[in-house]
């Protein structure tokens, strides 16, 4: 039974006076997978507690199935909780540990086993039913926890950073994994994570927070492609969004000495922010398109990934990155340093000068004073 959770204007303040949330409108559609994603402190436990019931709403509504539950008890919600700590009893087998709550509801045994069994089919675990935690991968532990969930025939999931415990390899075969039982079991899912990979891997939407504030909910691709600001397209991307101060010149955007061509309506003189992906440059002995702005640059790092190499070089032009990402001590008079991903094979060398080519396809355009992206 999955169940669509409302969100109208949904404000946390603590009495200590921060704003955690900050009148959130979102829907989750019965059955869909949306992710909260954004740095630390932005607001995503706070706001997956008060959809559990575990924190009280200071302003706005919350709906679950259609049902205000604005004011109801957690237990009342019918709703599961995947936490980061996912403390398993030592002494219960999968089996056990699986059909605690039912049992702690005191549901017929015949049913509890049944439950039990199906959600191990789903999430692979029937061979393990007999197994104490101490006996199981990290991996197999969370899935125990899923299923813990999965018994409760719960109207939704809310699942607070439940793979942040493990190592990287697993992490990424968890979140296959995940998605997999979400194809199969189909419960409505809210999941925090500040993972953006995670988000982008594992959301049919993706809800982006900053400061408490929503800055942009859409489909993986959508934000990717079509960050609505500055933050959302610097915090999104593996690596960021290259971010430079730039200017309208006619049928170019100018930035450092580069002139890239690009169709715009913006005012000659114009003050811009340009976004462009490490994925817009490639090493022009590669490049096959004729049409493609070339630029030279120093390389002062070069990553080579195997399938790809990262190029990293500086520009004479200003770099822009949103306040909340800054690592620096908020310098931000610096030289842009642009990373371009390029093919494997580009011989590409430290302090060795070499030719990028530059597509103007995939820029973005933002505006300086708000942040927000500019279309055309
Ligand atoms: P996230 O999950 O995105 O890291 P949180 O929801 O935990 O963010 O926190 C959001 C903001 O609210 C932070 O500034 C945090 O310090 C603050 N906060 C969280 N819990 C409390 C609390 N119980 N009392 C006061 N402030 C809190």
């Amino acid at each position: 039974m999955s169940s669509s959770i409302e969100l109208e204007h949904v404000t946390k303040c603590y009495p200590n006076g921060v704003r955690a949330v900050d009148g959130i409108d979102l829907e989750v559609a019965g059955g869909e997978f949306v992710v909260l994603v954004g740095p630390s402190g932005c607001g995503k436990s706070t706001l997956l507690r008060m959809v559990a019931g575990l924190e009280e709403l200071t302003e706005g509504r919350i709906f679950i199935g259609g049902e205000d539950v604005s004011h109801t008890e957690a237990k009342k919600r019918d709703i599961a909780m995947v936490f980061q700590s996912y403390a398993l009893f030592p002494h219960m087998t999968v089996e056990q540990n699986m059909g605690f709550g039912l049992r702690m509801r005191k549901e017929p045994k015949a049913q509890i086993k049944s439950k039990v069994a199906d959600a191990a089919r789903v999430l692979e675990l029937t061979h393990l039913l007999d197994r104490r935690p101490v006996a199981l991968s990290g991996g197999q532990r969370q899935r125990v926890a899923m299923g813990r969930a999965l018994v409760r025939d719960a109207r939704a999931f809310l699942m607070d950073e439940p793979l942040s415990n493990l190592d990287a390899q697993l992490r990424g075969v968890m979140r296959t994994e995940l998605r997999q039982i979400h194809q199969r079991a189909r419960g409505t899912t809210l999941y925090v994570t500040h993972d953006q990979i995670e988000a982008l891997t594992l959301g049919d939407r993706v809800a982006v927070l900053r400061d408490g504030v929503l800055q942009q909910c859409a489909s993986p691709h959508e934000i990717f492609a079509a960050p609505s600001n500055l933050f959302v397209a610097a915090f999104i991307g593996s690596p960021a969004m290259n971010l430079v101060e730039a200017k309208a010149v006619t049928g170019a955007i100018s930035f450092a000495d580069v002139r890239l061509a690009f169709e715009h309506r913006r005012p000659d003189g114009a003050e811009l922010v340009l976004g462009l992906r490490p994925s817009a440059f490639e090493d022009a002995a590669f490049a096959r398109d004729e049409g493609l702005t070339r630029m030279e640059v120093v390389p002062t790092v070069v990553e080579d990934l195997g399938e790809e190499k990262h190029v990293v070089f500086t520009l004479a032009a200003r770099a822009v990155i949103p306040s909340e990402l800054r690592t620096d001590d908020g310098e931000v008079a610096r030289d842009a340093v642009f990373t371009a991903r390029v093919h494997a094979k580009s011989d590409a060398r430290v302090g060795q000068p070499m030719q990028l080519a530059l597509s103007a396809r995939h820029a973005h355009l933002f505006d300086p004073s708000t942040g927000r992206a500019l279309h055309g």
